[in-house]
């Protein structure tokens, strides 16, 4: 059994009194929602800090509203994962992201994991998501834990731990904004820019920021859209490639030309990848031209490379994106 390391735990009531109480007792706190991810991590000892402070308790984080005149569902950062899943508003609008969410590991788990808790959650490497046993016996851990070298790129000096929430390439290819409370106050972004490109601190959150919502616009003309998890079990597993697929089309137009695209890879490094250049390739062309399926997962399979920190040989979880992404494409015509 593998036991936790002591921490108190703080449980404030509103976003205010859980920004002070991370500033407070900075840089010792952590912030805990569902659990699901920060308590087997603190398991494996990858971090040891002396204060949680829970979300749990902050009802503002639990909103979910549509605002017709703005044009956008807003999703509180304290809603659960199973809530999404299941959310009338979310299936009518937001398929791909009731699909996302109601993949992520199991029943129990999205009972308990909140959508704050997915977007921040950390990034995944097969050489560090060990026991701190385990990890003495590679020659004493990594960069992301306590070694100085990284094994899935020996010559690097930057952590590509893989962000691997199932909900985060659905988000980005929507067009998400994320809305953050911190010490100086309210600020939001686009979801993309959000993330860089290093596993050992992959997001643009300050110190003491606090995820409190994500807002999506609503669509505002016909839309395909869909999202591709591959793992090895159908169940309680992180996905070793995801693609999020989207096309909006033109409603005057009997051929259902497509007039914007985006297409959004996850578990490549830490930072989720946009499939480049795909409106020179397909903006225009009906979505049921056969072309579009072959184009966009050439072009994802070109862009994409995965790499050796999650399991399973990255030239066949390369091939997952080709395939799977073709068949997805030829599946929503
Ligand atoms: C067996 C198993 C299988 C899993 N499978 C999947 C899977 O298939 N797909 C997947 O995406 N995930 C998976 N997970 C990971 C995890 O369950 C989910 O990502 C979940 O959504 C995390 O949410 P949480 O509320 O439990 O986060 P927590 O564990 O509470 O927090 C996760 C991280 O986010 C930070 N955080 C939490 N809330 C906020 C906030 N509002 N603002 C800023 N930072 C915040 C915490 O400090 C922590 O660093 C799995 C976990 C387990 C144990
Ligand atoms: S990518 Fe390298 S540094 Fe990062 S967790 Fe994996 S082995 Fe460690």
């Amino acid at each position: 059994m593998l036991r936790l390391p002591q921490f108190q735990v703080a449980t404030p009531t509103t976003l205010a009194e859980a920004v002070d109480l991370l500033q407070r007792n900075s840089p010792g706190a952590r912030l805990i929602s569902g659990g699901t991810d920060i308590l087997p991590n603190l398991k494996h000892f990858l971090d040891q800090p002396g204060l949680l402070v829970s979300l749990a308790r902050v009802a503002e984080l639990r909103r979910i509203d549509r605002d017709d005149r703005a044009g956008r569902l807003v999703l509180g950062a304290g809603l659960t994962l199973a809530e999404i899943a299941q959310h009338p508003d979310v299936r009518a609008y937001f398929p791909s992201l009731a699909k996302s969410a109601g993949l992520v590991a199991a029943p129990t788990i999205r009972n308990m994991a909140t959508l704050g808790g997915n977007i921040n959650l950390d990034t995944r490497c097969r050489y560090v998501n060990q026991t701190e046993l385990w990890r003495g016996g590679i020659g004493g851990g990594c960069l992301k834990s306590e070694g100085q070298v990284c094994h899935v790129v020996p010559t690097g000096r930057r952590c590509v731990a893989a962000m691997s929430s199932d909900n985060v390439p659905v988000l980005i290819s929507l067009g998400a904004t994320i809305h953050l409370h911190g010490p100086a106050g309210q600020r939001a972004l686009p979801l993309a820019d959000y993330f860089h490109a290093d596993g050992l601190r992959h997001t643009h959150a300050a110190p003491g920021e606090i995820t409190a919502a994500i807002s999506v616009p609503l669509p505002t003309s016909p839309r395909r859209c869909d999202y591709i998890k591959w793992s090895v079990r159908q169940s309680i597993d992180f996905p070793l490639v995801s693609v999020a697929l989207r096309f909006d089309l033109d409603a005057d137009r009997s051929d259902a030309a497509i007039t914007d695209v985006s297409v959004v890879a996850g578990v490549l490094g830490a930072k989720p990848r946009e499939v480049n250049k795909l409106d020179e390739l397909v903006v225009g062309r009906s979505f049921a031209d056969p072309s579009v399926a072959q184009i966009v997962s050439e072009a994802a399979y070109s862009q994409c490379k995965p790499l050796p920190n999650v399991p399973y040989d990255p030239a066949y979880r390369r091939e997952m994106i080709r395939v799977l992404t073709r068949r997805a494409i030829a599946a929503m015509v």
